[in-house]
C-alpha cells in the first residue's frame, strides 16, 4: 500500500489524497488540495496583509521572530510528533534538523536582519565619488512564494519563509504532498506568536497546487526539491520575469585520503550516508577511497553500518528511520538491485535483508560498483553507500567531478591544506573539510548548488538580501549645470583631457588607479 493515495484525481471536482503513516502504514488523514482559485485568493490576502508588514521597522518584526522561537520550543513535541508520523524519521532526527536547526536559523536571522536588510551609504568610484553618493535600500519583493519538498517537511518550508518574512515579505508556502501537515504546522505557530493575520500561509496540496503558487502572481519563487520539478518551475518564473532560487539534488561525493583520521572518516561516511535514512540533500551518495587505506575503510564503515539500529522500536535510539514514501523505496531498491545485477557486491544491508512489505530499507555498503550504473550517476536518496577505489588524487577529483550534479561533497584528509586544495577543485556549490553534512545549517555560509544541484543560494548575506530587491538611488553631491547639454567642442576637448589626466597622467593613475 502506498504512503500516500489519490481518491479523486480525475480533474473533476477537488483533488482528494489520503495519508498513510510511513512506519506502520497506519491511515493518518484524507488531505484536499487547494484549487488555483484558493490559491490566488490567499496570494491576494497575503499581499494586503504585506503592506502593513513591511511598514515596520526590521526590529519590530525580529520581535515576532523571536516569540516565534518561544512558540516553537513550548510545541517541539507537537512538531516533532507530526513530523515523524508523516515521514517516519528518527526522533533524534526530527528534533535536530527540524526544530533545532529552525530555531538557530531563527536566532541567527533575528540577530543579522537588522545589519544586512539596513539602508547603506556609498560614493560611486572614482572621480564621480566627488559628485555622486549611492544611497542602497533593501525593499520587500511583496510576496514569496515558498515550495519545499518531504525530507525536511518542517525546516525547508520555515527556513526560506522565516528570511522573507523577516525582510518584510508575506508568504505563501507549499509543503509536499507526502507531509502536509508539517509544513502547515508553521502557519499555525505564527499565529500563536502573534505574526498579523495573512503574512504566513501554508497552502495544503501537490504539484498542481504547487504549480498555480507559480503562476499566481508571487513575486519570487524560492523552491527545495527535484531537478525535474525545478526545471519546470524555473521555467514558469521565467515566464513571468520573477526571480526565483532552486535547490535541488546532488550526488555528493566522499574523497578519503591516505592520510585521512580513517574512524572519523568511516564515521562521517556512515552519518552522511544514513542521517534522515538518507534523505538530505547534502549527504554522502559516492565514496572515493584511496588504495592504501581501502581495506581498513571499507572494514569500518561496515562495522559502523552493520551497528544501526532501525525501527521504532528503538524508540529514541533509532538510528535509521522508514524510507518517507514508496515511491523514494523504488528508487532506491532499484539502484541497489541494478549494480548488484552489474556486478556489486553487498557488504552491509541490501535486497537480501530489505522486507519488501515495509519500507524500512536497511543500511547498505556496496562495493565494485559499476560507475556507469544509476547508483554511482543518480540521486539515490537513500541509506546506501557504495564504496570505490581511486589511486591518485587526480583520478578522485575528476570521479567526483564526473557528475551532472554539483551541491555538497567532502575531503577527508589530516592535512587541512591539502584538504582545502582539493576542496577547491571540485566543481560543486559548497564543500566540507574532515566534516559532514552541517553546511545547510551554517546561516552566514551561502548555500546553492551549481551544474543541476540548482540557481542561487539560501542563507548567508546573499540569501536573507536575495527577498528584496537592492535598490540604489543616486544623490548628487555637486551642483553644477543641470544638465549635460548643450554639446559643444569645447566640451568634447574638455572630455578628452580629462581622460589624458585620468588614466594617462602620472598624478591621475596615483590618485585614480
Ligand atoms: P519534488 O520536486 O517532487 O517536490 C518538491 C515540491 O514541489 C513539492 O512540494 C511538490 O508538491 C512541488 N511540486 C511538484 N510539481 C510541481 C510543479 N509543477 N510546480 C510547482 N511545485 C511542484 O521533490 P521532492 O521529492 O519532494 O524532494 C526531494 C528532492 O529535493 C531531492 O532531489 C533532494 O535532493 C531535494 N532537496 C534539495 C535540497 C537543497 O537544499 N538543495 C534540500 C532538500 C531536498
Amino acid at each position: 500500500m502506498a504512503v500516500i493515495q489519490y481518491k479523486n484525481n480525475d480533474g473533476q471536482g477537488r483533488r482528494t489524497i489520503d495519508i498513510f503513516n510511513p512506519d506502520n502504514r497506519d491511515f493518518l488523514y484524507e488531505i484536499e488540495c487547494q484549487t488555483p482559485d484558493e490559491v490566488e485568493a490567499i496570494i491576494h490576502k497575503a499581499r494586503e496583509a504585506q503592506k502593513s508588514w513591511a511598514a515596520l521597522p526590521v526590529k519590530q518584526r525580529v520581535q515576532y521572530f523571536y516569540k516565534l522561537r518561544d512558540v516553537i520550543l513550548a510545541r517541539r513535541d507537537d512538531i516533532i510528533s507530526t513530523v515523524v508520523k508523516e515521514t517516519g524519521k528518527p526522533v533524534q532526527d526530527a528534533l535536530t534538523m527540524e526544530v533545532f536547526a529552525t530555531c538557530a536559523f531563527i536566532t541567527y536571522w533575528c540577530q543579522q536582519a537588522g545589519k544586512t536588510l539596513r539602508d547603506e551609504t556609498f560614493r560611486a568610484p572614482g572621480l564621480m565619488g566627488l559628485m555622486k553618493k549611492v544611497h542602497m535600500t533593501y525593499k520587500p519583493l511583496g510576496v514569496v512564494g515558498v515550495i519545499a519538498p518531504w525530507n525536511g517537511p518542517f525546516v525547508l518550508t520555515a527556513n526560506p519563509c522565516i528570511q522573507a518574512m523577516i525582510a518584510g515579505n508575506a508568504v505563501v508556502a507549499k509543503g509536499s504532498e507526502i507531509t502536509p501537515f508539517s509544513s502547515r504546522i508553521l502557519e499555525d505557530l505564527c499565529r500563536e506568536a502573534g505574526i498579523p493575520d495573512g503574512v504566513c500561509n501554508v497552502l495544503i496540496g501537490d504539484g498542481e497546487t504547487g504549480a498555480a503558487l507559480t503562476r499566481g502572481g508571487v513575486d519570487k519563487i524560492s523552491f527545495t526539491g527535484s531537478v525535474a520539478t525545478g526545471k519546470k518551475v524555473g521555467m514558469a518564473c521565467l515566464e513571468s520575469l520573477i526571480p526565483f532560487t532552486l535547490e535541488l539534488g546532488g550526488k555528493d561525493a566522499m574523497i578519503v585520503c591516505d592520510d585521512a583520521d580513517l574512524d572519523k572518516a568511516a564515521h562521517g561516511a556512515v552519518w552522511g550516508g544514513c542521517i534522515n535514512t538518507g534523505h538530505y540533500c547534502c549527504g554522502v551518495e559516492r565514496i572515493y577511497v584511496h588504495e592504501s587505506v581501502y581495506d581498513r575503510f571499507v572494514g569500518k564503515v561496515v562495522e559502523l553500518t552493520k551497528s544501526l539500529k532501525q525501527g521504532k522500536q528503538y524508540g529514541y535510539d533509532e538510528d535509521v528511520g522508514a524510507v518517507f514514501w514508496d515511491k523514494q523505496y523504488e528508487i532506491i531498491r532499484d539502484h541497489v538491485q541494478n549494480a548488484v545485477d552489474h556486478g556489486a557486491r553487498v557488504l552491509a544491508g541490501g535486497p537480501d535483508k530489505a522486507d519488501p512489505s515495509s519500507l524500512y530499507y536497511p543500511p547498505t555498503v556496496m562495493v565494485d560498483v559499476d560507475e556507469s550504473s544509476p547508483l554511482m550517476r543518480d540521486e539515490t536518496f537513500g541509506p546506501v553507500l557504495p564504496i570505490i577505489k581511486f589511486r591518485s588524487i587526480d583520478e578522485a577529483v575528476e570521479k567526483a567531478n564526473a557528475s551532472h550534479y554539483g551541491l555538497h561533497g567532502s575531503v577527508w584528509t589530516k592535512d587541512k591544506h591539502k584538504g582545502l586544495e582539493i576542496a577547491r577543485k571540485i566543481k560543486t556549490g559548497s564543500m566540507s573539510v574532515n566534516d559532514i553534512g552541517i553546511m545547510y545549517g551554517i546561516p552566514n555560509a551561502p548555500f546553492g548548488g551549481v551544474k543541476e544541484s540548482g540557481i542561487g543560494a539560501v542563507n548567508g548575506e546573499k540569501g536573507l538580501r536575495g527577498y528584496t530587491h537592492a535598490m540604489p538611488i543616486v544623490v548628487g553631491q555637486y551642483r553644477g549645470e543641470d544638465s549635460g547639454y548643450p554639446h559643444d567642442k569645447t566640451k568634447f576637448d574638455q572630455m578628452n583631457k580629462l581622460m589624458d589626466f585620468l588614466w594617462k597622467s602620472f598624478i591621475g593613475r596615483l590618485f585614480f588607479d
